[in-house]
Formats: structure tokens, sequence, C-alpha cells
């Protein structure tokens, strides 16, 4: 579904990015992760157009991504849920999640899937009059994911989505992308929290100084000498 050849990218001078290949496959799970300032937002940020790159190709559904804009990527099936959920604070639960059906197919739509969200996140339907501010981190997340949702993504891009949660919640968010993909929904997440990214992954990729160091299936990771030492802690 998507295919990242040799992309490398910089901030003017500073290159942050080295030859990055990877790709994700329909119906995937594939997390990326890595240490603080590796490179993973810099990488979803490129994929979904608002970062451009030096030299490689992104490649989605067979089409080349890398010199569209934003708006035409999205246009295309590609939503991303930020990092730090970006949600309009001084707008509704349910002005947020209209803004997500911004690109024209999936403003037809608009009805249908925010009854289908509302069956995921019964506690967004619950609060769709409150203003986005008064939710609590963990619903924050729902509904940044919500709204990506809204757009009819065939590939969700979620950057971080248990940063500054509690466990619990983090779990619940955990357990949304999980049931999210099982019905259907190709995700490619970056976490920093490695355990439980490699355990909800089909495959995954560590990231390290911008390049990418190693490979595998979620499991094979997860058991990976070099990835217990650095990341784990065992
Ligand atoms: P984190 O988990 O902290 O978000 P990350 O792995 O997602 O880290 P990036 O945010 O992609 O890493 O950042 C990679 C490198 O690029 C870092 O050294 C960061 O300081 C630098 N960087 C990120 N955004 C910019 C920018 N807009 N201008 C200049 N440098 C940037």
């Amino acid at each position: 579904m998507l295919e990242v050849l040799n992309l490398s990218v910089k901030y003017g001078d500073l290159q942050v990015l080295f030859d990055i290949n990877l790709s994700v496959r329909d119906g995937e799970i594939v997390s990326i992760i890595g240490a603080n300032g590796a490179g993973k937002t810099t990488i979803i940020k490129t994929i979904s157009g608002l970062v451009k790159s030096v030299s490689g190709e992104i490649r989605f559904l067979g089409k080349r991504l890398d010199k569209l804009p934003p708006h035409l990527v999205a246009e295309m099936g590609v939503m991303q849920v930020p990092e730090g959920r970006g949600i309009f604070p001084l707008l509704t639960v349910q002005e947020n999640l209209e803004m997500g059906a911004y690109v024209p197919s999936a403003r037809k739509q608009m009805r249908e899937s925010m009854k289908k969200v509302f069956e995921m996140f019964p506690r967004l339907e619950e609060r769709k009059s409150q203003l986005a501010r008064t939710l609590s981190g963990g619903e924050q997340q729902m509904l940044a994911i919500g709204r990506a949702l809204m757009g009819r993504p065939k590939l969700l891009l979620v950057d971080e989505p248990s940063l500054g949660l509690a466990p619990i919640l983090a779990r619940e968010v955990f357990q949304t992308i999980k049931s999210l993909n099982s019905q259907g929904t190709t995700i490619l997440l970056v976490e920093q929290d490695v355990r439980q990214s490699l355990a909800l992954c089909h495959r995954g990729y560590v990231l390290e100084n911008g390049r990418i160091v190693l490979e595998g299936t979620g499991s094979a990771l997860l058991g990976d000498e070099r990835i217990k030492r650095a990341y784990l802690g065992l």
C-alpha cells in the first residue's frame, strides 16, 4: 500500500532522515520506534506532505505522493493523527469531527462516518456538544483519532498516541488502534512506548539518528537482545 524508497529529508542544512526504506501492506499495523529526535515524526510529516523530501520517493497504491500538497495526500486516503492531537479546543466535539471530513469525497459521507465514530467512541457522542478543551487527555486522543476517521482513511498515520496519557488510558488507545485495524484500517504507528507498540504491530522498524537500523516482525523485535537492552531496559 505504502512504499518509502531512499527517502532523505533536511531542515535547512540539518539532515534528519537518511535513505529511509519502508513499506506498509494493506491490512497491517506497522510501527516505527526510536528515541526522541530520531526522526519518527519527520517520516510521518513527509508522508502526509507537510515536510518535503530532498530525495527519494513515496508511493501510495502505486502513485507518487511526495510531490503532492497535504490536502491532495489526504484526498488519496492518507490521514494523520498528529502528535499532540491538534484538536480545536474552542470547537465542540461534533464540530471537531466535522472538520475531519474536509476532503470532498468524505464530506458526502459525513453523517454515516459520524455514526461510525460515535459507535466506536460512545463517550464522544455523550460529549458531542461540549467544547473539546473540556475533554480529558484520553478523550482528546479519541477525538483526534475520530476526526481522522471522518476523512475515510485507507491509511492512518498515528503519531505518539500514548504521549501524556496515564497507562490505563494509553492501553485503551492501543486497544482502539487494534480494533480499528481489525475492522480494515491500515495503520502506520509512531510510538515511544516500545513494548506496547511492538506487541501491537505486525512489523516494525527501528530508527536511530535518522536511519533505519533494524526491521522485523513485532514479536521478533520484542525478542531481539539489542531492542531489549536499548529500549526495554532489560
Ligand atoms: P520526538 O519523539 O521527540 O517527536 P522524533 O523521532 O519524532 O522525536 P523528529 O520530531 O522527527 O523526531 O525530529 C528529528 C530531528 O529533526 C530532531 O533533531 C529535531 O530537533 C529536528 N527537527 C524537527 N522539526 C524541525 C524543524 N521544523 N526545524 C528544524 N529541525 C527540526
